[in-house]
């Protein structure tokens, strides 16, 4: 087989949705497993580190808040419940441990072929790929035509 185990990192916009289908083709076609991740970036890190005030409510609200998008977003997939995972963290790090962790062999990401200072700036798919486990295929987004 050449891939046994389709990783696809969601952020659960409705863009995002053109890059779960291509896994979910991708996986099919493999006959291999597919396992969504979405990855709840804590406030703290969005703020710089130096919020000073308990964050852990607000966290525990995202995080459920997360499980209920998913479970939206991932319905029409038919997926078991331990296919669908929510993350706490960087979504680079957290890609790579649980594609590591449940021995993934290809992740799917999407990217928006940015240019000029976005580019600059970087992209969580270019943050994927350096370091990676295994292979990352990059679904570009905000195609035309
Ligand atoms: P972006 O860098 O925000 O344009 O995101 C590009 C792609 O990275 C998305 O289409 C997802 O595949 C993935 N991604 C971005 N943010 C997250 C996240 N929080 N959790 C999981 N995947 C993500």
């Amino acid at each position: 087989m050449l891939y046994k185990h389709v990783l696809v990192a969601v952020d659960l916009i409705e863009e995002c949705r053109a890059v779960a289908d291509h896994a979910m083709q991708l996986a099919n076609a493999l006959n291999a497993k597919l396992s969504l991740l979405h990855v709840v970036e804590p406030l703290a890190m969005a703020y710089g580190g130096d919020v000073p005030m308990d964050l852990s409510m607000l966290q525990q609200q995202q995080f459920e808040q997360a499980k209920e998008r998913m479970q939206l977003f991932a319905a029409d997939y038919g997926l078991p419940e331990e296919q669908l995972q929510i993350a706490f963290g960087q979504p680079r790090q957290e890609i790579h441990r649980v594609a590591t962790e449940q021995a993934c062999d290809l992740i799917v990401v999407g990217s928006h072929g940015r240019h000029g200072l976005a580019l600059l700036l970087g992209s969580t798919a270019n943050d994927v790929l350096h370091g990676a486990p295994c292979d990352v295929i990059a679904v570009r987004l905000g195609k035309k035509g």
